[in-house]
């Protein structure tokens, strides 16, 4: 494969090479790359903004991870941000620096996944900055969305008696990490020896392709369902559940039969003798939503396979609680409970 070094294009020539093929979609986009700055009109509605710094070495690892699927996550993990406050993305702002050990082919490809979560999710490309850096690969993509303004759901908003529900599958993406971690760590020691991630897809998948869930807003929509709270699961459910229960002043229980877990993650758990449940509680960057409903929307959700009912809200004295399989009530920290603190 041709190598271009970025010094060949400079800093115009590379955005002009980067950017030469973004068409505007939304009419909310008014002016896009090209300019000072972009200029969007929302016609009304509320805007929402979020942004999100990766650094080579902190957030990512170039080892395992193809740069196509950088470049789509990237966006993901803000689109699910703007969803968290029940708002639609409608575009995106995409910042990068790269130093000299990255070639054009290397951003292009990058950009091909930035492109490629554009266009299933709808949003523009419409400004950013290019630099260099001394060592290493940042990116940072700030993700702009448009809401009724009746329609925005805070953390902070939960009542005693709501439901506590979840989309998705939790924890596949914390040990598809483990996975492509112990491979590292082999190759590492051997180069020679091939990976073996085979059967391993899903959880791998879920870490290196996430998905916003766009469908689950999309759902709300359709039924006339406005979550009582909601956020984002980027940190582990247990994390996030202890958000919104600070922000909302209250107490929760939910029942570890209910969190729901993909087959495939608890065999691949299993393989690594870590709870699955403890996964789902405290590994990260599932990109799930969670939220919280009235019970009279009980009936509309259990329509819905991709929504798990898995607990309630309570007043604050009660506490954050998490019952056992097996029956025992243990107390919700952020790190999981006890009993799986020293597992992961
Ligand atoms: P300025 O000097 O005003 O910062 P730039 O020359 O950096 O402008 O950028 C020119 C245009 O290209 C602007 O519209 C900017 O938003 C956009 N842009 C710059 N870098 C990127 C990038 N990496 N991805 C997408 N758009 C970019
Ligand atoms: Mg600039």
């Amino acid at each position: 494969m041709s190598r271009t070094e970025i010094s060949e294009f400079g800093e115009f020539g590379l955005i002009e090479h980067l950017t030469k093929n973004v068409e505007l979609q939304n009419v909310s986009s008014v002016i896009g790359i090209g300019d000072d700055a972009a200029v969007i009109d929302h016609f009304g509605k509320q805007t929402v903004v979020t942004t999100d710094l990766l650094v080579e070495g902190v957030h990512f690892d170039l080892m395992y991870t193809p740069l196509k699927h950088l470049g789509y996550k990237s966006v993901v993990v803000n689109l699910s941000d703007v969803y968290a406050m029940n708002a639609t993305p409608t575009q995106i702002t995409m910042s990068i620096a790269a130093s000299n050990r990255f070639s054009v082919e290397a951003l292009d490809e990058f950009y091909e996944g930035v492109y490629s979560a554009c266009e299933k999710y709808g949003v523009d490309l419409v400004g950013g900055d290019t630099a260099a850096s001394q060592k290493g690969f940042i990116i940072s993509v700030t993700a702009l969305g448009e809401v009724n303004p009746e329609k925005i759901v805070r953390r902070s908003t939960a009542k005693k008696g709501d439901l506590i529900c979840c989309s998705g599958d939790l924890g596949g993406a914390y040990i598809g990490l483990l996975f492509l971690e112990r491979e590292k760590k082999i190759y590492l020691e051997s180069p020679g020896v091939q990976p073996d991630l085979e059967g391993e897809s899903y959880v791998i998948g879920k870490l290196l392709k996430p998905e916003a869930r766009k469908d689950i807003i999309e759902f709300f929509e359709e039924q006339n369902i406005i979550p009582t709270s909601m956020m984002d699961i980027s940190d582990g459910l247990s994390s996030e559940l202890l958000h919104i229960a600070k922000a909302s002043e209250c107490g929760c229980v939910i029942y570890e039969e209910k969190i729901p877990v993909a087959e495939e993650a608890r065999k691949a758990a299993f393989k690594f003798e870590i709870d699955p449940t403890a996964c789902a509680l405290s590994g990260g960057e599932d990109y799930e939503l969670l939220f919280t409903l009235r019970q009279e929307d009980y009936d509309k959700v259990t329509l819905n396979e991709k929504i798990s009912v898995i607990g309630y809200i309570t007043e604050p004295e009660k506490g954050k609680t998490i019952i056992t399989k097996g029956g025992n009530s243990h107390n919700i920290t952020a790190q999981g409970w006890n009993a799986f603190k020293n597992k992961i």
